[in-house]
């Protein structure tokens, strides 16, 4: 990528702005008391500015920095990894494939990783599972290659449903197995199919808020994993619990995030 540098910024160096597009430039860029400005090719602007200077910077593949900086995420029985990472998943665990997207939920995120950990210590066998938050798919999904017979995610965002869709698709979860929709629970419009399992990574307020539908979403006896929660605020989902007749609450902390399971 060839840039041509001039001290100044675009109000100190206005004249020499129109003699740069002129000589060709794709595009002016003003970056710490220095204008870029981007060629295709030389042009005799040394003949015309004194002080400026041509650099041939390497191109830079911001995405695949990024993708370098991804790693596989262990999680109990469960390895979360990029498509391209699919091979590094260690023979016995079970890949589950993220694509990295508009979505939340990589597996990257401490909640992320301690709900799907919390899924993975439960028998799922059978299992009907509600994801409440559903973002990229991942809890839904994870349920789903762990051996719940049906795993339901709903998020507000209907941007996140095709996208976890197509999630489930690459991990070959036929559609029978995981359905997505957007919605919630304590709208109003929720059927009464009550569920074998509920996991929901929200924040603490929403918990406090969907506690009453949490039970009301759980067959009597049923696991709850909550997290997204702060550390500062156990206290208010505790409250929420203790609120709604939930047993059996333990706690798990991860730096400041927190997961909660308890029994219905
Ligand atoms: N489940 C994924 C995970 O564990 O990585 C994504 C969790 S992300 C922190 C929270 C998701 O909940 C977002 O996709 C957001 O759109 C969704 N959300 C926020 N409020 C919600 C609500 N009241 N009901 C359902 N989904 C909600």
């Amino acid at each position: 990528m060839l840039v041509y540098h001039l001290p100044g910024t675009f109000e100190t160096r206005e004249a020499h702005l129109d003699l740069l597009w002129e000589a060709g430039a794709t595009g002016l860029e003003e970056r710490a008391g220095l204008i870029r400005a981007y060629f295709d090719a030389r042009t005799d602007l040394d003949a015309e500015i004194a002080d400026g200077e041509w650099r041939d910077e390497a191109e830079q593949d911001w995405q695949a920095q990024f993708k370098a900086t991804l790693k596989p995420v262990r999680a109990g029985r469960v390895t979360i990894v990029p498509p391209w990472l699919r091979d590094e998943v260690e023979a016995g665990q079970t890949a589950l494939i993220i694509e990295p997207g508009m979505a939340f939920g990589t597996g990257h995120h401490a909640t992320t990783r301690m709900a799907v950990e919390a899924l993975s210590a439960l028998d799922l066998t059978g299992r009907r599972v509600l994801d409440v938050g559903t973002g990229s798919g991942v809890l839904a999904i994870a349920a789903a290659l762990l051996g719940a017979d049906h795993a339901t995610g709903l998020d507000i965002d209907p941007l996140t449903i095709p996208i976890a869709i197509e999630n489930a698709e690459i991990n070959g979860v036929p559609p029978g197995r995981v359905a997505f929709a957007e919605g919630s629970l304590g709208l109003g419009d929720e059927s009464d199919e009550t569920f074998d399992v509920l996991v929901a990574n929200l924040y603490a307020e929403l918990h406090d808020l969907l506690a009453g539908e949490y039970a009301a979403a759980l067959r009597p006896g049923s696991p709850l994993i909550l997290t997204g929660i702060l550390t500062g605020k156990l206290d208010l989902v505790r409250a929420a619990l203790d609120r709604e007749g939930f047993g059996g609450v333990t706690v798990r902390e991860d730096g400041e995030w927190v997961l909660v399971t308890a029994t219905s």
